[in-house]
């Protein structure tokens, strides 16, 4: 295996309904040599700074989108597995952000209502009006949107009406709260209601006990990932998991990205 490159790892979704995988968030690591992997807390920060994100941001979308393209063929459900990618701020920013998932889309072949772009609550509200044009040009090419880490930026209830986004994932400080009992219920309850307003589903991230998920059921979220499930994992794996996972064609829970019912 070739050293010193990205690869990606993929962490499953799962639906709290019936516990099957719904799809992968793509996560990117460093290899620095056959053994040794590094995280991106430790290599984004200054990839962001440099400039370099923008070259890194691309190829994980375009590696994320060909690798889901071989697990919807190989793998066919109904609906489809998705594929969520992160977007940093810098990638956000580039005013041809928009053509270049448009690129990849056409470059791939991947049903662009099966890619979940992820940005973060904070990027989101950096400058709401470019966010709010460039979400709408996303959700025009079909793709979804979700807002990653929500809770730990400072979201305007005002603007959050007005962003086209079709998930909300919730960050797993607050889900670690729900060890503290009823307070933490709280929180993650006072989220589920604001996206239950907004028509949006919920993805928890952070999932890793028994009780989270319970306590994440009992409050209505749709969607989970955590340590519970499976760590991040190399494409095998994945294809591992697919493969031992029955079919579930037509069920009835529907996809991520479907809005709720009116
Ligand atoms: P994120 O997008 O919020 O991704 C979830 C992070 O939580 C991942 O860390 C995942 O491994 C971790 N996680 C998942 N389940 C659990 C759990 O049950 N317990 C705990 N303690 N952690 C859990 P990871 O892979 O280290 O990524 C960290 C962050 O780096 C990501 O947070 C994301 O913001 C960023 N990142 C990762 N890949 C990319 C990428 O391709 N592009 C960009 N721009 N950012 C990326
Ligand atoms: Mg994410
Ligand atoms: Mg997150």
């Amino acid at each position: 295996m070739p050293s010193r490159q990205p690869v990606l790892h993929h962490q499953p979704i799962v639906s709290l309904d019936d516990g099957a995988m719904v799809g992968v968030e793509a996560l990117v690591r460093w290899r620095r040599s056959e053994s040794e992997l590094v995280y991106p807390d430790q290599f984004i920060p200054v990839a962001e700074e440099t400039g370099i994100i923008v070259f890194l941001g691309l190829w994980v979308l375009r590696e994320a989108c060909r690798t889901m393209v071989r697990w919807q063929r190989e793998f066919p459900r109904d609906p489809s597995l998705t594929v969520a990618v992160n977007v940093s701020a810098r990638q956000f920013a580039q005013h041809d952000f928009v053509e270049q998932v448009s690129r990849v889309l056409a470059e791939t072949g991947i049903r662009p209502d099966t890619l979940k772009l992820e940005i973060t609550e904070s990027v989101s509200m950096m400058d709401t009006e470019y966010t709010v044009e460039v979400l709408t040009q996303l959700q025009r090419l079909g793709v979804c949107v979700s807002i990653d880490d929500f809770g730990t930026g400072y979201s305007s209830l005002a603007y959050l009406h007005s962003f086209p986004m079709d998930t909300l994932k919730i960050d797993r400080s607050f889900v670690a709260q729900l060890d503290r009992g009823e307070q933490g219920r709280q929180i993650v309850g006072t989220i589920m209601n604001l996206a239950r307003d907004l028509k949006i589903r919920v993805i928890a991230e952070g999932a890793e006990t028994s009780e989270h998920v319970e306590e994440l059921k009992t409050l209505g979220c749709d969607f989970a990932q955590g340590y519970y499930f499976s760590r991040p994992v190399e494409p095998a794996v994945i294809s591992g998991l697919l493969a031992a996972d029955p079919e579930l064609a037509g069920s009835a829970r529907g996809s991520e990205c479907d809005a709720l019912p009116a």
